[in-house]
């Protein structure tokens, strides 16, 4: 049809929204939220391709709302990182997916979490040291930490980000670098940085079925994780078509709508991947 889509809370609409009003909140509204436990973790599941098997996931934040409802991280994050909030935001997160990941082991089911940092998280040289502190203290292997970082924001300050990724790397967290192939990195400077995985930005993905430039640009990027010995995963699959093209060029591991929508901690528990090979 050609009515227009409605805009809800997230500009790409990932998972039913049920508010409709527009809420453009303020740096205090932001900072009270981070403070007072408003902000709650969606798990989106990460497979294995070739056994189906459950790799990780990824954690992605949102902030629910006594008004507003469910809100997406489209609508804060930037606000964040404009207002110096985003190092308190990083450290609740990351609290709360380490707590989740505490409960899990528990139950002996820990994962391997994804968790997204801002470049601006990178700048501080305590980070890495904090954030040891931390697994330490709940007795995680820093190994199930993987740290993603977008490619756009982390060409522009690779000089002050690399000392704090490299520690972190040296302490057992892994790497990864996101959108991969929107940020026009230089392949001299991007192999400096000691990445664990890169991730294909999903607007290849999306397109790899109906373009072969888009499919060529994904079989490429899969070859040079490998050959640069990273992992290679692809997000935003969102059906079966896009999942055999993916199988076929060699890639590992598949993220996105197809697999599994992001989900609470409570329904991922139950969350078992049906796939249909
Ligand atoms: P991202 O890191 O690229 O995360 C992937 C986004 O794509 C998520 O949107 C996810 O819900 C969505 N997605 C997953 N599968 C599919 C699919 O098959 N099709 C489509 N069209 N989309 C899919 P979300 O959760 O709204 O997050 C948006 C962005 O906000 C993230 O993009 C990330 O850059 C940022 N973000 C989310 N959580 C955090 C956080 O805790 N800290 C920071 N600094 N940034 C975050
Ligand atoms: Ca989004
Ligand atoms: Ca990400
Ligand atoms: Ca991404």
């Amino acid at each position: 049809s050609n009515l227009p889509r409605i805009e809800f809370l997230s500009k790409d609409n990932d998972e039913p929204h049920q508010e409709k009003f527009e809420f453009t909140p303020t740096a205090t509204d932001l900072s009270y939220a981070i403070h007072h436990k408003q902000l709650v973790l969606y798990y989106q599941p990460q497979v294995n391709m070739k056994t189906g098997a459950t790799h990780g996931a990824e954690v992605l934040v949102r902030w629910l709302h006594p008004k507003f409802g469910l809100v997406y991280p489209d609508k804060f994050i930037t606000l964040a990182e404009q207002t110096g909030l985003i190092g308190a935001l990083t450290e609740e997160v990351i609290n709360l997916a380490i707590k989740q990941n505490v409960q899990w082991q528990k139950v002996n089911k820990s994962i391997r979490l994804s968790i997204n940092i801002s470049v601006q998280n990178t700048t501080s040289l305590k980070f890495p040291e904090q954030l040891s502190k931390l697994v330490n203290k709940y007795q995680l292997n820093p190994s199930l930490i993987v740290l993603e970082l977008t490619e756009s924001v982390l060409m522009h300050s690779i000089i002050t980000s690399l000392d704090t990724l490299t520690r972190l790397r040296l302490k057992g967290f892994q790497l990864s670098i996101d959108d991969f192939g929107t940020g026009y990195s230089s392949l001299s400077q991007l192999h400096k940085i000691p990445f664990t995985e890169l991730k294909i930005d999903k607007s290849f993905i999306a397109k790899m079925g109906q373009e072969n430039e888009s499919k060529a640009i994904v079989e490429t990027c899969i070859m040079l994780a490998h050959k640069l010995n990273m992992e290679a995963v692809a997000e935003g699959i969102e059906d079966k078509a896009t999942w055999d093209l993916l199988l076929a060029a060699g890639c590992n591991i598949a993220q996105g709508y197809y697999i599994a929508k992001p989900m609470p901690a409570n329904e991922f528990d139950q969350w078992q991947f049906k796939q249909h090979i």
